[in-house]
């Protein structure tokens, strides 16, 4: 039996850590939030209860196995709480890094910081209550700049149109550095939107881009598009209902102006030509043109990158790996030193971590699970050793000043917001600060650790509790 040790409990992390478990290892998972689940548990859209629920009871069970240890609320990285060399210095015979893509493209623009301007990642945190975002001001206004065409976009507008519950959306403008074929929505997402798009707008905007598009070999035409991209387009004289939703194609944000209360009040953009490439592909060209939209808020959605405050070796598409041959396309699971052009012994990676934004739970799962199998056959060539201990692990992280969470207390903070949902009345509640998780988890043991207290030393604990409840009358409280 060996010990491994895995960063990040995302569907990635979840899945690879059950794969390695079952084959008989000892495993330690961290993860920075006090909930398992990543991107899973705080990027899917709230309103997706059933996929959330079927989720979280796989992740319970992964976290049921007896050999799988929980460390939640540590963030690993040379940068945060615990660095990499600190858990190796623990001596796992394996890590496996799992901790997505947490950072995100910028636009790099002056004004970014206003108010109203937020990252999609951060926003999206905030709505799925994620601490510390969902309690940060992510405050929206009547009309709304998302800029990008990919799910992550349609989630956004969804809520800004339909489900925040906070929402005084009037217009949610989509804007797009290149035009309507280059649009990344799934069908199923953009079919959330469908019913708010102003299509007498949309044919407007493809008039208005229509030269530019042509000039790349595009067909414009309607029933085109609507085969390609924007299947709405085939229904007749749909009235939008309000608010409603608006494209602008060839369009990249240059500037943000902001007005004299900090909030963005305007969003300069330049005017764009479409380019074909060698391989067919398209791109955009900036010209000389700009026009302003009268925008409150700016949500952007270009991309995510990941974290180099891991401290991890950085390749051309995020953490290193070994490099591979062009002929082979097969991924590789295993870390690379570009410094020394060698593998970093004993250290894979997986998931979003691996590859940014690549895809839904099942292939971050897919992934984890294969990073897990070559993580098993190198397991065969280490040698034997004691396997660690949890209280070695959590030795370490106490020494650091942090309140790991384990997976008594994960049960605990289940049962505390399940009451608090009936005692509310609602259908599900969430705590949205580490803070209030962290209390609620402190009143359960020391609950359990009350009751054990009086069941060993029954007056002992009488009197303790004759005197604390003298004090209280005494004092009036
Ligand atoms: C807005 C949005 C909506 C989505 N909607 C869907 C959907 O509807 N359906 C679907 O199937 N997929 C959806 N996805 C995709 C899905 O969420 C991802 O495929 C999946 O979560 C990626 O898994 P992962 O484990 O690689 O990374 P993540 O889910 O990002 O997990 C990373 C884990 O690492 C932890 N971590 C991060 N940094 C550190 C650190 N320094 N130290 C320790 N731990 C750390 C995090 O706490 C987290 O637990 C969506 C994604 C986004 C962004």
């Amino acid at each position: 039996m060996k010990s491994v040790f895995v960063v990040g409990a995302g569907p990635a992390g979840l899945f690879a850590a059950q794969k390695i478990a079952l084959a008989g290892h000892e495993v330690f998972l961290f993860n920075r939030d006090i909930k398992p689940g990543g991107l899973a548990e705080y990027g899917i859209y709230p309103v997706k209860t059933a996929m959330k629920t079927g989720l979280r009871k796989q992740f319970s069970k992964v976290l049921s196995l007896p050999n799988l240890h929980y460390f939640g609320n540590v963030k690993i990285g040379s940068a945060y709480d615990v660095t990499l060399d600190d858990l190796k210095a623990l001596a796992p015979s394996a890590v496996v890094v799992t901790c997505g893509a947490q950072g995100y493209n910028k636009l790099n623009l002056s004004g970014e910081n206003a108010k109203g301007v937020y990252s999609a990642k951060d926003f999206v945190y905030n709505y799925n209550q994620l601490p510390p975002y969902a309690s940060a001001d992510f405050s929206t206004g009547r009309r709304i700049a998302v800029v990008g065409m990919g799910n992550v976009a349609a989630d956004i507008m969804r809520w800004l149109l339909q489900d925040s519950p906070t929402r005084r959306t009037e217009e949610v403008i989509v804007v797009a550095r290149r035009g309507p074929y280059e649009a990344k929505f799934s069908k199923k997402e953009l079919g959330h939107l469908e019913a708010h798009q102003d299509f007498a707008e949309f044919f407007l905007e493809l008039e208005r881009v229509r030269a530019r598009c042509v000039s790349c070999g595009q067909d414009v035409s309607v029933e085109k598009i609507a085969e390609a991209t924007f299947p709405g387009l085939r229904k007749d004289n749909v009235i939008p209902t309000l608010p409603k939703l608006t494209f602008r194609f060839l369009s990249s944000p240059k500037e943000i102006i902001v007005g004299p209360d900090g909030r963005i009040r305007q969003l300069v953009v330049t005017e764009n030509d479409l380019v074909l490439r060698a391989d067919g592909s398209t791109g955009a060209k900036a010209t000389d043109e700009t026009s302003i939209l009268d925008v409150d808020t700016l949500i952007f959605a270009i991309g995510d990158k990941h974290d180099p405050g891991l401290g991890l070796p950085m390749g051309p598409d995020g953490y290193a790996t070994k490099p591979s041959v062009e002929s082979n396309s097969e991924p590789v699971y295993e870390m690379w030193d570009p410094q020394t052009g060698k593998p970093i012994d004993g250290t894979f990676v997986a998931g979003w971590a691996r590859r940014a934004s690549t895809g839904l739970v099942g292939i971050a799962r897919h992934d984890g699970e294969n990073a897990a199998g070559e993580v098993i056959e190198y397991l065969k060539t280490v040698p034997e050793k004691a396997s660690l201990h949890a209280f070695e692990v959590e030795a370490l992280l106490l020494s650091k000043g942090l309140y790991p969470v384990n997976k008594s207390d994960l049960l605990a903070l289940a049962q505390v917001e399940e009451r608090e949902a009936r005692e509310r009345n609602l259908v599900s509640f969430k705590h949205s600060d580490n803070g209030a998780m962290l209390y609620a988890i402190a009143q359960v043991r020391a609950a359990a650790a009350n009751r054990a207290l009086a069941a060993l030393q029954p007056s002992v604990a009488s009197e303790a509790w004759a005197t604390e409840s003298l004090e209280l009358v005494s004092t009036g409280d």
